[in-house]
């Protein structure tokens, strides 16, 4: 309770002066130490500048961010399938000289003998210093955060959000195309579940001059309270269309996205549904040759494995970038970083 009071001085304190990064690490007072991630507005952009810069800084001599993290413990509470997300967050805490335990299903911890996400944190604090967790219910990540002593990282909660997949869509945005502003982004795919898009609509809403052009499915378009709530609100222009090939000439970045299987009710809308999408070499003959192409994988066939070796395809490079961007969330929410 008192390290709580603490902080949250802190927070006023170095928020009445508004202070540069580079100042508030001078003055001492990192902004993101013991703080959560669970939502991607969680962070100002301030705050994210400061991630990002720090994951450059990584990623220009990883060797020497080898010990930052000695003698810490990464907790990584896997209720569902994952294959990036939990092993860039091990692979980033091992680069960074800490160590990692968890679970990777629901299956093997005690959820599957009915424990509560609220008593599996308060364990889980008593060994590990920083915790991430995926878990099918939306908001269940939140759940943790307040419950924790130790900072939560929301993994991918349900259709909902997944805060450090857009880390990973921003540094890799930032780093290739050079900035944040001044892009059309078309948005393609399972738009409705697809956590990913969710989070990276919120994010990129707070930047200047972002167009989004939105491509899915009648069925599958974006859920009303995002259209609602960030991008009516914000005045962010987008377009609702159904056919890829008809706007993919206009993008800046393309960001694909899978049809969320496991979200269906029923597995006939799935097979109906899920070839909806298919990028081959005729559709990027229209796009514009700096055009991007990200994906937060895994792809199943909504990019033909052709487009691999066309040098606008991103998506494996975003996947390390995943990883980095990682090293640096941990390093800042533990305050170790130098
Ligand atoms: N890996 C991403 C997620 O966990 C995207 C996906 O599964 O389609 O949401």
């Amino acid at each position: 309770m008192r390290w709580r009071l603490l902080f949250r001085e802190q927070i006023k304190y170095c928020s009445t002066f508004k202070f540069s990064p580079e100042r508030l690490k001078r003055s001492g007072c990192n902004l993101l130490k013991g703080r959560n991630l669970i939502d991607p507005m969680d962070f100002s952009l301030v705050e994210l500048e400061e991630i990002f810069n720090y994951a450059d800084e990584i990623i220009k001599d990883p060797k020497d961010f080898s010990h930052v993290c000695d003698g810490k413990i990464l907790a990584t509470l896997f209720y569902e399938p994952s294959t990036r997300t939990r092993l860039s967050f091990e692979a980033a805490m091992l680069r960074l000289g800490g160590q990692v335990l968890g679970f990777s299903e629901a299956q093997s911890s005690s959820a599957s003998k009915g424990e509560s996400v609220a008593d599996t944190i308060r364990t889980v604090e008593c060994y590990a210093d920083i915790a991430a967790i995926r878990h099918p219910k939306e908001g269940a990540p939140k759940v943790a955060a307040m419950n924790s002593k130790i900072p939560v990282i929301n993994a991918g909660d349900g259709g909902h959000q997944h805060p450090t997949q857009t880390l990973t869509d921003l540094l890799t945005i930032r780093n290739i195309k050079g900035g944040l502003s001044n892009f059309t982004i078309g948005i393609c795919g399972d738009l409705k579940f697809g956590r990913t898009v969710h989070s990276l609509i919120k994010a990129m809403s707070r930047y200047e001059n972002i167009k989004f052009v939105l491509i899915a499915p009648n069925e599958l378009t974006i859920p009303k309270y995002i259209k609602l709530e960030v991008l009516e609100k914000n005045n962010i222009e987008f377009l609702e269309v159904e056919k890829l090939e008809d706007v993919i000439g206009n993008l800046d970045i393309l960001y694909m996205t899978r049809v969320q299987q496991e979200r269906f009710f029923n597995e006939e809308d799935y097979i109906r549904l899920k070839d909806s999408y298919i990028l081959d070499k005729d559709k990027m003959l229209k796009a514009k040759k700096d055009m991007i192409i990200l994906h937060p994988l895994p792809r199943v066939n909504e990019i033909a494995v052709e487009i691999d070796t066309d040098p606008r395809a991103c998506y494996f490079r975003q996947a390390k970038y995943g990883m980095y961007v990682r090293m640096a969330l941990i390093a800042k929410l533990l305050g170790v970083d130098k």
